[in-house]
């Protein structure tokens, strides 16, 4: 839990400044550190550090980078509008931090509060530096709806349930409105000494230069304030109505792909939630229902609850919640996992969703519930690798959901599905992608097969087979399904 914060001492200069230090938070609306730094009166310095030498869980992957690039690059045109810089700074935060606040000579260092366990570790040091050196580190609640200490079982534990946490949550109440953005920010003149360690967002060398293979994610996606406020609002004010029946549809556009958006902080989830409330008491958005507004506020909260269980057990990065699946004897084959990756597992649903990830660095929430399954149940591979692929190649990459969502599916998480209810890739797409839509918008050689067998090409008449260059499935679904079972059974067998 956060200290609290102290005032700034008397004897500091009026033109002291103040450093507001970006994370994962690249927006000025709704950014109380932003807004304290403004209302302070003080010259405001804005400062990102990237730091690539963060491992293996808290290192961030290729296609999170790309998005990185380009929400820096936003950041940096909006503050320049609003007359102020955003200076970049690569290396170790923790050593970072407190030196350039010394060589500005800086009365406050503020920011967004983070929760992930690296992260916490971090600003923790930091702020003691901080104050050591006289310096205010000051930070505050932006990046979740309900801050993980708040909501606590009577006993004053963290909920392991959902349902029994979103209650919880629901009952202390409705998340602060959202800030405006400042009208203008007070910029104080660059400390020359910053020029040792500012670089330009180009050296940071975020995007993929050769081979370029980044296109795919150019054309689905422009990362920024702006283009996320358009997001929400074409969500809001249409989309959400029939959110609650449709989100489960991949070949129907229902969903808010805000998740990269919310990751990467250019909208908040307080932001989120006020809009969605606003369009259905305000009738902006034809047809929606209760219902559907309640379905997508408790998606929100999936994130929060996420954000809480990593911050209750920081250890669930890496290890199982269910400890006993530490004995779970995963096959972890090689050539399976580059099937999977490349989505040439001759389940077309499952390759479908693997090459919409790969194309645009992001897929649909009930298929990466489908391909998780297929790889821990059905191929038998321990969910870390998973969780691996997913880190490097999703645009929305966060630690917390991916661990969470990962454990959950390969069930050995907190409120897991079980383990014996493993997903069959051709019902669920049968009953997710009736016509076949979106299995064929991704697996274009099965374009021309017929709806009946386009979920289960295998079946389709051989003359039809004999046109197709598809792979044969890796994997008997009954035969792997049993596999699954009985190394699971083994587990909870075992003395
Ligand atoms: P919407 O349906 O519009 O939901 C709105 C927002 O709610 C999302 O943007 C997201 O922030 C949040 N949300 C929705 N579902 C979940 C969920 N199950 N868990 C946590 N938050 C949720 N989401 C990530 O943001 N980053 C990840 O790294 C990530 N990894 C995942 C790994 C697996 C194996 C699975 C099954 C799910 C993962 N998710 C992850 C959750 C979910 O799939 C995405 O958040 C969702 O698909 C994003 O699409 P959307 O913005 O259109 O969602």
């Amino acid at each position: 839990m956060p200290s609290v914060d102290d005032a700034p001492s008397a004897d500091m200069p009026a033109d002291a400044p103040v450093i507001v230090w970006f994370r994962n938070d690249l927006r000025l609306s709704d950014n109380p550190a932003l807004s304290h730094a403004v209302a302070s009166g003080r010259p405001v310095l804005c400062l990102f550090v990237h730091d690539p030498q963060h491992a293996r869980e808290h290192a961030l992957g290729a296609a999170a980078q790309w998005w990185l690039d380009g929400g820096l690059r936003a950041l940096h045109a909006d503050l320049a509008r609003m007359g102020a810089v955003l200076h970049v700074a690569c290396g170790d935060a923790l050593a970072l931090v407190p030196r350039m606040a010394a060589q500005a000579g800086a009365a406050e260092v503020v920011w967004n509060r983070r929760y992930d366990p690296l992260g916490r570790e971090t600003d923790t040091a930091i702020k003691a530096t901080l104050k050591h050196a006289g310096v205010i580190a000051h930070s505050f609640a932006a990046g979740v709806l309900y801050e993980p200490w708040t909501v606590r079982t009577r006993a004053g534990d963290a909920f392991r349930v959902f349902t029994a946490w979103w209650r919880a949550a629901r009952a202390s109440g409705e998340p602060l409105p959202p800030l405006p953005a400042p009208g203008h920010v007070h910029a104080a003149v660059s400390p020359g000494a910053w020029e040792g360690c500012c670089v330009g967002i180009d050296a940071l060398r975020l995007v993929p230069v050769s081979p370029d293979w980044a296109g795919g994610l150019r054309e689905a996606w422009q990362p920024g304030e702006a283009q996320a406020r358009d997001r929400l609002h074409h969500f809001v004010d249409g989309g959400l109505g029939g959110y609650a029946d449709a989100r489960d549809r991949p070949d129907l556009p229902a969903t808010s792909r805000l998740s990269p958006d919310l990751r990467f902080g250019h909208i908040s989830p307080r932001q989120a939630w006020h809009a969605a409330v606003a369009a259905v008491r305000g009738g902006a958005a034809g047809g929606m229902g209760e219902q559907d507004l309640e379905k997508f506020l408790s998606e929100l909260g999936w994130r929060d609850f996420a954000v809480s269980l990593l911050y209750a057990q920081p250890e669930l990065v890496s290890c199982n919640f269910r400890t006993e699946f530490d004995a779970m004897p995963w096959r972890n084959d090689a050539r399976d996992l580059c099937a999977w990756q490349q989505g040439r597992t001759g389940y077309p649903i499952v390759d479908a969703g693997m090459r919409q990830l790969w194309r645009t660095g992001w897929m649909h929430n009930r298929v990466r519930m489908i391909v998780a399954s297929f790889l821990t149940k059905h191929l038998l591979c321990d969910w870390r690798m998973g969780e691996a692929w997913f880190r490097d190649t999703l645009v929305d990459a966060d630690i917390a959901s991916n661990v969470i969502n990962w454990q959950w599916v390969a069930g050995c998480g907190v409120d897991a599905a079980p383990y014996f209810r493993v997903f069959n890739p051709v019902l669920q797409a049968r009953r997710f992608d009736p016509d076949g839509t979106y299995v064929r918008r991704w697996v274009p050689e099965l374009a021309g097969v017929p709806t009946s067998c386009v979920h289960a090409p295998w079946t389709c008449d051989p003359a039809i087979r004999a046109r197709v260059a598809y792979p044969s499935p890796i994997v008997d679904l009954q035969g792997g399904r049993a596999r699954a079972l009985a190394a699971w059974k083994g587990l909870s067998d075992a003395p």
